[in-house]
C-alpha cells in the first residue's frame, strides 16, 4: 500500500538548489503545462519500485518492497546513481533506460536508413547512439545499380547529424552521437578533417578506429594499408606518421577526432563469439557490439570517507545493491527495436563505476597529482570490480549466466557463472554529478570556486562542498577566502591556506597531461570497458605535447584518448576565472 511505501521508502535525499533545479527542469513527471507533478523524492520512488519489480521474473513471491527499500536507500544517500535515462524513464509510459547504444552501419541505402530510423528512436529516449561507418564504401566508389558513385562515410555522417538536431530529444536532452571510422579505410583523411569547420557535425564525436598495425607503422615510420570495405582489397597506402601527425594536430585545433584502440578493445572483448567491437557509444566508455546497449551506475565515492579512511565494508554494499540493480535495469527496460533487446540480453552488460574521485582524494588529502593517488585508483577500482563480479556470479546461480557465458573469456578465467559479459564502466557522469553534487567521474575539480550569474545580475560565489567544509573544519573559511578562489578556480599560492590542502585540491589546468593520462591508465586496469576522461591541455600546449599524451596512452593501455586544449573551441562550457 501506499502508506507501506511511504514508511519503508521515506529518507529524504539531500540535495542541493542545482541538484532541485536539474530535476524539475529534465527528470520530475511534469504535467502538459510543464508543472512538475513529482518531488524529487517521488522520482526516486518511483525509480526504487520499478527497478525492483524485476525480482519478479526470477522468484514470484520476491519481497519487492524489502528489494526497492535497499535500492531507495542507496540512491536517497546519493551513493548511487543510475544514468540519466533510468532517473527520467523507469516506472514511466517510455520506460526506456539506457544511455549507450551501438548502432551497425551497413553499406546499402536501406540499411543506411534503418540506422537513422532506429537513431531517432533512441534519441527521442534520452540515448546515445554510437556507429561505426567503416563498412560504408569509400567516397566516388562505384554504385552497381546507378552506376552513379558513393558520397561515402563522412557525407552520410552528415545525415545522422541532421536528424539528431531535428529531434533534440523532444526537449529533454539532445542527442549524442559517437562517429568511428577505422585508420585503414581510403576516406581516413576526410574523417580527420571532418570536424576543422566548427559548424559541421556538432551532434558527434568523432574518434578514428586505431589498429596495432598502424601504430607499429607510426613508430617504424613506414606505410600501412587502406582496404576497401566492399571489396577486402587493398586501396592503397599512406604514411602513418603523417596520418597521425594530422590526427594529432586536428585535435590540438578543436579536441576532435580522439581516438579508440579498436585492436585493443577487440583483444579483451569478453564474448568473442558473438562478433566484433567497432564503435563506442558518444562519450567513448562503452564499447558495444552492434545493436547492443547498456545502461550505467555510478557510485560517489565522496560518501566512503569517514575520519580521513576510506569505508571498504560500506562501499562493498553499495557494490552489491548496485549489480543487483543495474541487472534488474537490463529486464526492466522497453527497448526501442527489438533486435536491440535481444542482443543486449545476450551479453546482459552492465556499466557500474564511479563518481566524486577528486572528492574522495580531496578528503584524503591526497594530490591527483601523485603515485599515491594513482595507486589507490587501482586498489578502489579492483575493489569495485572484484566486489561487482562476485554478486554478478551468485546472481547468476540464482538468475542464469548471461546466455553467451559458455563461450565467453569467463570459463577459462576460472569463472564458474556470471550473470553479465560486463560488469565495470567510468562514465563522465555530466548530469548525475550534478544531482549528487560531487565532483564528476574520475575527473580533477575544474576550480574549487567559481562566479555565477544569477538571474537578476549579482554574482554568486559557488565553493566545491568539500573545499568548504574542510576549511571550516581546519580553521581557513572566511568570505574572504572564497572570493579570492573564484577569481582564479584554484587555491594555489593563496597564504591563508595551509600547504597540504592547497596540492590536496590541486586543479585541473595545474595538473599536468602525464598524471591526467597516468590516473584513466589507471582507473583502466580494472576497468571491463572503457574510462570516460578529457585530458586537459593548457592554451599554449604543442602539438608536440599532444603526440607525446597520445604515445602514452598507448603505452600505458588506455582504450582511447580525448584531449581538450583550453580555449581551443568557442562556446566553451565551463572557463575559470571569467566571471561570466
Ligand atoms: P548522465 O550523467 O546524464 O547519466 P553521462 O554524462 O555519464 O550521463 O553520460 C553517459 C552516457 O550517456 C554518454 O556516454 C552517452 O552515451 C549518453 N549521453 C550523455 N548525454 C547525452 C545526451 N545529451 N544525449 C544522448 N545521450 C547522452
Amino acid at each position: 500500500s501506499n502508506k507501506e511505501i511511504e514508511k519503508a521508502l521515506s529518507q529524504t535525499p539531500d540535495l542541493t538548489k542545482n541538484a532541485i533545479t536539474v530535476l524539475e527542469k529534465r527528470y520530475l513527471k511534469r504535467d502538459i503545462s510543464g508543472k512538475p507533478v513529482e518531488k524529487p523524492i517521488d522520482m526516486f520512488r518511483r525509480v526504487a519500485l520499478n527497478i525492483a519489480e524485476a525480482d519478479k521474473n526470477y522468484d514470484k513471491d520476491a519481497d519487492i518492497l524489502s528489494t526497492a527499500t535497499a535500492f531507495y536507500e542507496q540512491m536517497a544517500a546519493l551513493k548511487f546513481l543510475p544514468n540519466s535515462p533510468t532517473l527520467m524513464n523507469a516506472g514511466r509510459e517510455l520506460q526506456q533506460l539506457a544511455a549507450c547504444f551501438v548502432l551497425p552501419v551497413d553499406d546499402s541505402l536501406e540499411a543506411i536508413f534503418e540506422a537513422v530510423k532506429n537513431t531517432a528512436l533512441i534519441h527521442k529516449s534520452g540515448g546515445g547512439t554510437g556507429f561505426s561507418f567503416s563498412r560504408l564504401r569509400p567516397k566516388d566508389d562505384v554504385v552497381k545499380t546507378t552506376k552513379g558513385v558513393s558520397s561515402g562515410p563522412v557525407s552520410f555522417m552528415t545525415v545522422f547529424d541532421a536528424a539528431t538536431e531535428t529531434i533534440k530529444q523532444g526537449g529533454t536532452r539532445r542527442g549524442a552521437n559517437m562517429g568511428i571510422l577505422r585508420v585503414d579505410h581510403p576516406d581516413i583523411m576526410e574523417f580527420i578533417y571532418a570536424k576543422e569547420d566548427k559548424t559541421k557535425l556538432t551532434n558527434f564525436n568523432l574518434s578514428v578506429g586505431i589498429t596495432e598495425k598502424f601504430m607499429q607503422a607510426v613508430l617504424n615510420d613506414t606505410d600501412y594499408d587502406l582496404y576497401n570495405p566492399k571489396t577486402g582489397k587493398t586501396a592503397g597506402k599512406l604514411k602513418a606518421k603523417e596520418v597521425f601527425d594530422t590526427m594529432v594536430q586536428l585535435a590540438w585545433e578543436g579536441g576532435d577526432p580522439g581516438i579508440v584502440y579498436l585492436d585493443r578493445i577487440n583483444a579483451e572483448n569478453p564474448t568473442p563469439k558473438e562478433g566484433d567491437i567497432e564503435s563506442t557509444n558518444p562519450c567513448g566508455e562503452q564499447p558495444l557490439l552492434p545493436y547492443e546497449s547498456c545502461n550505467l551506475g555510478s557510485i560517489n565515492l565522496g560518501k566512503y570517507v569517514k575520519d580521513g579512511k576510506i569505508d571498504w565494508e560500506d562501499l562493498e554494499k553499495t557494490i552489491e545493491v548496485a549489480v543487483h540493480f543495474l541487472d534488474n535495469v537490463i529486464d526492466m527496460n522497453k527497448y526501442p527495436i527489438q533486435q536491440i533487446n535481444d542482443q543486449t540480453k545476450r551479453n546482459r552488460k552492465i556499466g557500474l563505476g564511479l563518481m566524486g574521485w577528486a572528492d574522495m582524494l580531496a578528503m584524503l588529502a591526497i594530490p591527483y597529482n601523485t603515485d599515491e593517488a594513482t595507486d589507490l585508483a587501482e586498489k578502489v577500482m579492483q575493489f569495485i570490480r572484484d566486489k561487482g563480479r562476485e554478486k554478478s556470479s551468485a546472481l547468476a546461480v540464482i538468475r542464469g549466466d548471461f546466455p553467451s557465458f559458455k563461450d565467453s573469456i569467463y570459463p577459462k578465467m576460472g569463472f564458474k557463472n556470471m550473470r553479465n559479459a560486463t560488469i565495470t564502466t567510468i562514465a563522465p557522469t555530466g548530469t548525475i554529478s550534478i544531482i549528487g553534487s560531487c565532483s564528476s567521474g574520475i575527473e580533477p575539480y575544474f576550480a574549487i570556486a567559481f562566479y555565477r550569474q544569477v538571474m537578476d545580475n549579482n554574482k554568486l560565489v559557488e565553493v566545491s562542498p568539500v573545499f568548504k567544509d574542510i576549511a571550516k573544519r581546519e580553521g581557513f573559511l572566511s568570505d574572504e577566502l572564497l572570493e579570492k578562489v573564484a577569481e582564479t578556480g584554484t587555491a594555489h599560492g593563496l597564504s591563508m591556506v595551509p600547504e597540504k590542502w592547497q596540492e590536496a585540491f590541486v586543479t585541473s589546468h595545474e595538473i599536468t597531461p602525464f598524471w591526467h593520462t597516468k590516473m584513466q591508465a589507471a582507473f583502466q586496469k580494472y576497468t571491463d570497458n572503457a574510462v570516460s576522461k578529457t585530458v586537459n591541455f593548457p592554451n599554449e600546449a604543442t602539438i608536440e605535447d599532444v603526440k607525446k599524451t597520445y604515445l602514452l596512452s598507448y603505452n600505458l593501455g588506455c582504450k582511447g584518448t580525448t584531449i581538450y586544449r583550453d580555449g581551443s573551441r568557442t562556446g566553451q562550457v565551463l572557463n575559470v576565472g571569467t566571471k561570466e
